[in-house]
């Protein structure tokens, strides 16, 4: 085996669980979905998360030093997770949309959907290039609901999740969708379907989005203005037209 010769698809059968991983700085709040958590050690409990250094959550561990990890429960609906997994704090209050309760360090879990909570005061970090795996001990550990953990897997093949780009395991040559000559000739056909570049969502004509009142037939062209992906909440500005050779592999 050599880096050149990387089946990437290879990683894709790593298991993962789902979780919200939170923190504060002073009095403001900032989570976001992980699916690289893991346990590392038994005593004491501590455990390994890997953030994104681009994302508010990471600012504010860095800066306090404490996280929670909230366990989602498999019933967990897509709309808690596209809050948490595609929105920035920058831009968005998540917390102020969710039921929360506040841990003995003063980081957020939020209570719905939830199987756990662990209160997580960091001891080391490890710069991983693009994320930071911060490792620390549980100080706080609780359960807070029963059910089935929900694994990435479930996430991704049940409810057809898809992956930001900012995740530890996203891929952005699977999601890359080149424009040949010929997708731009046909880039005016009514029934050409668009991806969105954030999270890989693809917008059919035939289909339209009829969660979100828009018919059957309808082109991507003739959305309403304030129209958004439905899975990430990307303005339609975000969408590229599907070359027709890269659909096959999307
Ligand atoms: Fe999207």
């Amino acid at each position: 085996m050599s880096g050149r010769n990387l089946e990437l698809d290879a990683l894709l059968t790593l298991g993962y669980g789902l979780y919200i991983v939170a923190s504060r700085k002073d009095t403001r709040l900032s989570g976001q979905i992980s699916n690289a958590v893991m346990q590392v050690t038994d005593a004491p409990p501590r455990l390994a998360v890997g953030i994104n250094k681009g994302s508010l959550t990471h600012e504010f561990i860095s800066e306090s030093g404490v996280f929670a990890v909230t366990v989602l429960a498999e019933s967990a609906p897509l709309k808690r997770i596209r809050l948490f997994g595609f929105h920035s704090g920058r831009d968005t209050d998540k917390f102020s949309q969710v039921p929360y309760e506040t841990t003995a360090l003063g980081c957020p879990i939020p209570r719905d959907h939830a199987l756990a909570g662990l209160d997580v005061r960091v001891e080391q970090t490890l710069d991983c290039g693009t994320h930071t795996v911060f490792v620390g001990e549980v100080v706080g550990a609780r359960i807070l609901g029963q059910g089935i953990p929900m694994t990435y897997a479930y996430y991704r093949e049940v409810l057809g999740g898809k992956t930001p780009p900012t995740a530890p395991t996203y891929r952005a040559s699977a999601a890359a969708r080149p424009k040949s000559k010929g997708a731009r000739r046909k880039e005016n056909s009514a029934m050409k379907k668009y991806v969105c570049d954030v999270c890989g969502y693809v917008y059919d004509p035939a289909n339209g989005d009829p969660d979100n009142s828009v018919e059957p037939g309808t082109a991507f062209g003739d959305l309403p203005d304030g129209w958004v992906c439905p899975e990430c909440g990307a303005g339609k500005d975000e969408f590229s037209p599907v070359d027709a050779d890269a659909e096959l592999a999307l």
